[in-house]
């Protein structure tokens, strides 16, 4: 197959078709359409093999990832997602291996009603680039830098789910337990696109958890120029997590460890019944972690009262 044949075959046949869609894959350019009184949210990631998916993980799950991982991005800033672009490079033309990447990856273009309307195919070492469009209310963003001293800081979900299942994955968990529910978070984690939407009344910063709580917060507070303060015995755990770990609990792997794609989110106290309501409206717990204050940097609270120290601060591709 040429390449062209390639794109025919496998990306323009992927059909979804959205009424915001001037021209889509075929020509120099895509022609889209952003609504009246809508902004575009624009945002991309790569996923290399090796570095961000082990190499044995399977096409399907790559495929979903690699677009629900930049669907996360838009609902930390509270986007409706639209359009993708998709900039593949592939070692050989598989047939076996593109059709299950394409299964994944339709999965939540179907849920999220989203257009693929273009990208590049090239040959080199597996690499996929996917680039996500959305729309958001004029002026209404969910922005890092909106923190401010008194507001509480929420948590979607659970954290540390998705670092214990690469840990299993790797090997480098030494019992039995299978962990399927963390394996199942980190190879197909849920991007919180309601929650970011439903969010934007209510809260004006938020980030997603991809690198681990403490670095993505420390974001926050650097763009903010505010300080962060967590009590540890009040992070959402799952029931795998905790009954891993039993009384044992791992508290620096979890504060460091990435790729839950939860929300971390603050709002000023008085939205804090609102949020109670979100969480049933939603079905997702939505968990008060800690509050902002004025200094710098995200101190750890253990129950004890004691601060506790976390040493290695999340994953850094030039450290
Ligand atoms: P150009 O040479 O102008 O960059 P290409 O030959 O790379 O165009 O691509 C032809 C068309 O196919 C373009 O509309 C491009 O957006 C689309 N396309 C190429 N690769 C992909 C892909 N992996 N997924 C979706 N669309 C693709
Ligand atoms: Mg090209």
């Amino acid at each position: 197959m040429s390449e062209f044949d390639l794109i025919n075959h496998y990306f323009k046949a992927i059909d979804s078709r959205r009424q915001d869609v001037t021209l889509g894959i075929g020509d120099d350019c895509a022609i889209l359409q952003v609504p009246d009184g809508y902004e575009l949210a624009v945002s991309t990631d790569t996923l290399v093999a090796g570095v961000h998916f082990p190499l044995t993980t399977s096409a399907a799950d790559i495929g979903y990832k690699a677009l629900v991982v930049n669907l996360s991005d838009l609902a930390a800033m509270g986007a409706e997602p639209a359009w993708l672009m998709l900039s593949i490079s592939l070692p050989e033309e598989d047939a076996d291996w593109l059709s299950g990447f394409i299964k994944g990856l339709r999965q939540p273009m179907d849920q999220y009603h989203l257009q693929l309307v273009g990208g590049d195919t090239t040959r080199g070492s597996l690499s996929i680039t996917v680039q996500v469009f959305g729309f958001l209310p004029k002026g209404k963003a969910l922005r890092r830098e909106a923190a401010r001293p008194g507001d509480l800081i929420y948590v979607s979900g659970t954290i540390g789910d998705a670092g214990l299942g690469l840990k299993k994955i790797l090997n480098e968990i030494k019992s039995d337990h299978i962990l399927h529910y963390c394996v199942e978070r980190l190879n197909r984690p849920t991007p919180r696109i309601a929650l970011g939407k439903a969010l934007l009344p209510l809260s004006h910063c938020a980030i997603d958890i991809s690198d681990g709580l403490l670095a993505d917060l420390g974001h926050i507070v650097e763009e903010s120029a505010c300080a962060a303060i967590i009590h540890i015995d009040q992070l959402p755990l799952s029931n795998e997590l905790k009954n891993y770990y039993q009384d044992n609990i791992d508290w620096q792997q979890i504060l460091t460890s990435g790729d839950d794609y939860e929300l971390c989110f603050t709002v000023s106290p008085e939205h804090c019944e609102a949020i109670s309501q979100l969480t049933v409206q939603q079905g997702l717990p939505l968990t008060c972690i800690g509050e902002i204050s004025k200094g710098q940097g995200v101190r750890c609270i253990a129950p004890d009262g004691q601060e506790l120290f976390v040493t290695q601060a999340g994953y850094n591709h030039f450290k």
